[in-house]
């Protein structure tokens, strides 16, 4: 049996009308690209069987295959995923989903001119850093606000402005790591400025920063430790009384503060982050944030502070290798007028989620699994179990990293297909589906679910049982 000698060859492959029809529409190399591979794939199909199959047969197969190729091939990489992990700001699945107001404002300034360099009232050049700063201010209470590319440019240019060449204090419980390669240490050899490390891992006292601060000192710095807590026999300095220290030596105090929040969220348990208001009132010279993280926007690294130090890092060259582009200024813009607002909750989806009440994660989840149920119809079989479950969730982008919320989601138990081979499957779907398993079970939480999300999800489950 010489069950190869069916296989078309690529030249009658490429004269089917269906190819034809790609050649119209595509480059001619991508298409010939994807013939071959989808030959060389029916061919290894064709290992696994014994007997002869006709040539129709594979032709058709071939090009469903091309076709198949083709449409993962002009879908582009970046896709939707439906967040059933119950983590809100997760980093590898974008951080912060952002709001309709938001979205609004970059498709118009992307698919627009605008004045993102134009004073539109005097009719000469303008500046992209003004478009946001007076609504960070009037949001804030600080004196200055320069917006960069993320909060790790925003450290590295607040280090390189204010202590290049110069030795900055920081204390040894806050020589944090961010995911992704941020280092504290890293960050600082890299903007010219000195660590100078003080304290011990547990304890640092007003005394170390006060002993280590000579001529030479250029900045007191500290990190809020937003993605780990040291518990027990355990001390910092706080902002406050670095500030003081600051003031009494005539030296500026910088603060990373990682997660910035604008809204307080104590009343829904989440007290122990303080908010950017707060630190600004406190006095540190700068402070900066991410704007992707509890803000709910953007990427993007907002520095707020003393006007004078502000002015100084408009300045410097290097915040025109950091600097933002119109879209990013435009979403920023679109999420912050939110808070204009008594209630930003309501239309910030991150804030959205972490207010969500139990009651009504509740409902949605005992919607969710009759749902579910009502999809699968005659694939129940391929269900063992599946009910509504507490569940915990976590606020995510390294802000809260001990607290859990409470939460609310489904459980379900598979019964002919392993866990892993469905999540395989899920996260291989459009959108794909990514959940959380523990002990054989899938688990999706409701929280993290966007409006329109639990219709897609239980065809999305329905379509993997097979
Ligand atoms: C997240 C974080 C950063 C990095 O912020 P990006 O916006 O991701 O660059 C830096 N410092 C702290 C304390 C953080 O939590």
């Amino acid at each position: 049996m010489n069950k190869w000698r069916q296989i078309p060859g690529i030249d009658e492959i490429i004269s089917q009308p269906e190819i034809s029809r790609l050649l119209a529409i595509y480059k001619r190399d991508l298409i010939l690209d994807l013939v071959r591979k989808a030959v060389d794939q029916v061919r290894e199909d064709l290992k696994a069987v014994d007997q002869e199959v006709g040539k129709d047969l594979l032709r058709r197969q071939i090009l469903d295959r091309v076709q198949g190729l083709v449409n993962r091939a002009t879908i582009g990489s970046l896709r939707k995923v439906i967040n059933g992990t119950g983590v809100v700001l997760h980093t590898n699945l974008g951080r912060a989903p952002m709001g309709e107001r938001a979205l609004d404002y970059v498709k118009e300034a992307a698919m627009h001119y605008n004045n993102l360099e134009f004073d539109l009232a005097s009719g000469e050049r303008g500046s992209r850093y003004d478009h946001i700063e007076q609504l960070l201010l009037q949001l804030t209470g600080a004196e200055g606000a320069l917006v960069v590319n993320n909060n790790a440019a925003a450290v590295m240019l607040g280090l390189n402005t204010m202590a290049k060449n110069r030795e900055v204090i920081v204390s040894r419980g806050q020589l944090i790591e961010i995911g992704g390669a941020f280092r504290i240490p890293e960050v600082m050899k890299q903007s010219g400025a000195r660590l100078i490390e003080v304290g011990t891992t547990n304890k640092t006292y007003s005394a170390d920063y006060e002993e280590a601060i000579n001529e030479q000192t250029g900045l007191l710095f500290s990190a809020h430790t937003s993605n780990y807590k040291i518990m027990g026999f355990a001390q910092e300095v706080s902002l406050e009384e670095l500030v003081q220290l600051g003031q009494r030596n005539n030296i500026p105090v910088m603060q990373d503060l990682g997660s910035g929040i604008l809204y307080d969220l104590g009343e829904w348990g989440l007290k122990e982050e303080p908010t950017v208001q707060k630190c600004v009132a406190s006095g540190a010279d700068i402070i900066c944030f991410s704007g992707d993280k509890l803000l709910g926007g953007p990427q993007a690294g907002i520095i707020l502070g003393r006007k004078k130090h502000i002015e100084l890092m408009k300045k410097n060259q290097l915040t025109r290798a950091l600097r933002v582009d119109k879209m990013t200024i435009a979403a920023l813009e679109g999420t912050l007028l939110e808070y204009l607002e008594l209630d930003p909750a309501r239309r910030i989806p991150a804030l959205k989620m972490l207010t969500a009440e139990a009651g009504e994660l509740k409902s949605r989840a005992h919607s969710l699994a009759r749902l579910l149920q009502d999809q699968l119809g005659e694939k129940n079989d391929f269900i063992a179990s599946l009910q509504v479950v507490m569940v915990e969730d976590m606020v995510g982008g390294g802000a809260y990293p001990t607290y859990k919320l409470p939460g609310y989601g489904i459980e379900i138990g598979f019964s002919s297909l392993k866990l892993e081979e469905v999540s395989r499957r899920l996260r291989g779907q459009t959108p794909a589906l990514l959940s959380r398993n523990r002990d054989n079970k899938m688990f999706i939480s409701v929280r993290t679910l966007l409006p329109g999300d639990d219709v897609i999800l239980a065809a999305l489950i329905k379509e993997v049982l097979y």
